[in-house]
Order: structure tokens, then sequence, then C-alpha cells
């Protein structure tokens, strides 16, 4: 049994085959997934519970991913609050920092991921962190401004950062990129990674694996990342999948200590 701790099921490449993407998923042993509720940005953030609320293996997050950084309004935060009560929702993400794309200005994606730690603080929702050629300034954020459970997610880095990471209390999510022949930082990651801090993901659509490199990814195929992770860790792929299926349901299926959503109409 595997969990697929992060993917994009509402991602437009899906909508043609979802429930055929499900059903293979399933057969493969990858039985509950994690879908990111980013979406295409504001306004529109409640795809992924929409989604989420129609299949009983699926849970959803919520968040503005650091691309969207520059769509968000004051209104957002408000949106975001209400649907992070939501009961299908587990985790707050992905957010973070991406200096590789700047599609929102540097100074406009600190400032929201920094409002969004609040909320996941508030809201007692773990959080899952997407940082592409912006470590230093994703660790000095998350040390001044969060101490609770978390996720690097499609975690690339060397073992210096991995280090980093877990002396911070995260939990590191490997993907498809271990198994490509140049990413030996990563798989050295990997190695050192502690059982009780390893999670595994697709990200699909993106990042297939190997041999499906370059293709559509989807839940099904974690199942090459798993038998990658094995090999790194000499250890068997049912093995892979019990403890990061435990890590899991550790970090996202707590109780939480905030107020949940009760579906009451009273908009509180
Ligand atoms: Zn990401
Ligand atoms: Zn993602």
């Amino acid at each position: 049994m595997f969990v697929d701790s992060h993917c994009h099921l509402d991602h437009e490449r899906f909508a043609a085959d979802l429930d055929a993407i499900l059903e293979r998923a399933t057969a493969a042993g990858v039985t509950r997934i994690l879908t990111i509720g980013t979406g295409d940005g504001p306004p529109e953030l409640d795809r992924a519970i929409r989604l989420a609320a129609r299949y009983p293996q699926v849970s959803a997050t919520v968040g503005v991913h650091p691309h969207e950084a520059s769509k968000v309004t004051p209104e957002t935060y408000d949106n975001l609050r209400q649907l992070g009560r939501h009961p299908k929702v587990v985790a707050f993400g992905e957010i973070g920092l991406d200096y590789h794309y700047d599609f929102s200005p540097r100074e406009t994606q600190r400032e929201v991921f920094i409002r969004q730690l609040g909320l996941a603080r508030e809201l007692d929702l773990p959080v899952t962190i997407h940082t592409r050629e912006a470590w230093d300034d994703t660790t000095s954020i998350l040390r001044d401004h969060w101490s609770g459970p978390g996720v690097m997610h499609c975690f690339t880095g060397d073992p210096a950062q991995a280090d980093e990471a877990l002396a911070m209390g995260f939990h590191l999510s490997y993907g498809g990129v271990v198994t490509f022949k140049t990413a030996e930082n990563v798989r050295e990651s990997a190695r050192l990674t502690p059982d009780d801090r390893l999670l595994i993901e697709t990200d699909a659509p993106y990042l297939a694996p190997i041999p499906h490199r370059g293709k559509r990814n989807e839940p099904a195929m974690m199942i090459r990342t798993a038998e990658k992770l094995a090999g790194i860790r000499e250890t068997t792929p049912a093995r892979i999948g019990e403890i990061t299926s435990v890590n899991f349901e550790r970090l996202c299926l707590r109780p939480r200590n905030a107020t949940r959503y009760t579906g009451d109409s009273d908009g509180d």
C-alpha cells in the first residue's frame, strides 16, 4: 500500500480520464492520494476539495502556489481560512518560493508565503513547501515564521540541505527525480533520510519517473519511484510503502486543534 503525498489531480491533463487513472492507482497499490489545491491560483481555490469530495481515497490541500502570489487579494486569505476547515483538507500548500520562473515578484512571493504560514498555524495544518532556486530564503522564512510540522515536497536538495531541513523537523518527500541519471546528490539525500521522515510522491502530471520520463505522470507510476528508493535504502518497495504511509498518517491525518468546518451555513 502506498500514499501519493503530492499530485495535481485537478490538472487539465487528467480531465478526460480521471476515473481510469484512479483505478490504475488502486490496482498498483496507491490507495491514498493527496491532491494539491493550488489550481490556477486565486480566486478559484476549491477545485481540489471538490474533487476530493467525490473520491474517498483522495484528500486535498489549500494554498496559493508562489507562481500565483501576485493574484492574491485580501479576500484570498479569508477564502483560504474558510476552505482550510473543510474535512477533506489535511495540509496547507503548496506554498513557498520559486526564483526559477519568477512568475510573481520575489518580494510578493515572500510576503504571501509568510501570510500563509500564519494561516496554516491558525488552522493547525502541516505545510507542504515548494522551493526552487530559493533555498536560503525559504529556510530563513521558515525559521522565523514556522515551528510546526511540514514537508519539503519533491525534495531535490543535496545531503547538507537534507540535514538542514531534517534539523528543522521537516519530512522529505521524494518523487520521480530520484530515478533520473544525474540525480546522484538527491539519491544520497534519500539514503540518509530517517525512516520516520520519509515520504513519496508523484507531483503528477509532472516529473514522471524513468522509464516514463517525459510522459504524463500519474499516481500508478509512483511504484517505479518506490522501487528506486527501496534499492537506494536497501529495503523492499513494500517496506517503503509501509513507512511512508505511517508517516503520512501521523503528519496529515492526526486530530487537529483548530475549529473544523462543520458544514453549517453560518459562514463562520
Ligand atoms: Zn511544487
Ligand atoms: Zn506540485
